[in-house]
């Protein structure tokens, strides 16, 4: 998973452009997930993309996915969670002092951002992470967010 996490990372550009074109679609499927019930897709959508994404990012399905703005780096890899760039321990060789042997996920995610097009979002300030939204789909709440806005979503 470690050796995928930075070999995505290395191709932030692609994957950027897979995305780009993968969130219209999820956004075009509204009519379908509101038919379904967001709430009976929430099950098996979620269990594609933790699939999907565990096996490319090494992702902890936070809920509130943010890859797009941290060059492909998934931030929850950080042991200290960070999500808005990295705590200053960072070791000289650009590896974490909590686990040294593992590539700082900010390093890593500064190094994917420079590759995308949209590269300058890692410039956003993140909200802190909803717990309560562990283990759910950041694709459906992107599709739902997208369709039908309301505060909090
Ligand atoms: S930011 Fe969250 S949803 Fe996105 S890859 Fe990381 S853990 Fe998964």
């Amino acid at each position: 998973m470690y050796t995928m996490r930075l070999w995505v990372v290395r191709y932030a550009r692609a994957f950027e452009f897979v995305y780009r074109c993968f969130e219209p679609v999820m956004v075009r499927l509204h009519p379908l997930w509101k038919s379904v019930g967001y709430q009976r897709a929430e099950k098996p959508v979620a269990v594609l993309e933790k699939f999907s994404k565990e096996l490319l990012f090494d992702c902890k399905m936070c809920g509130q996915c943010i890859l797009s703005s941290t060059g492909m780096s998934c931030p929850m890899n950080c042991p200290k969670s960070m999500r808005n760039g990295p705590c200053g321990g960072v070791l000289q060789n650009g590896n974490c002092e909590v686990q040294p042997e593992m590539r700082c996920v900010w390093v890593e995610a500064w190094a994917g951002s420079r590759q995308m097009t949209r590269g300058d979002r890692i410039n956003e300030v993140q909200a802190p992470v909803d717990h309560r939204k562990r283990g759910s789909s950041s694709w459906l709440r992107v599709a739902r967010r997208a369709s039908d806005p309301k505060p909090g979503e």
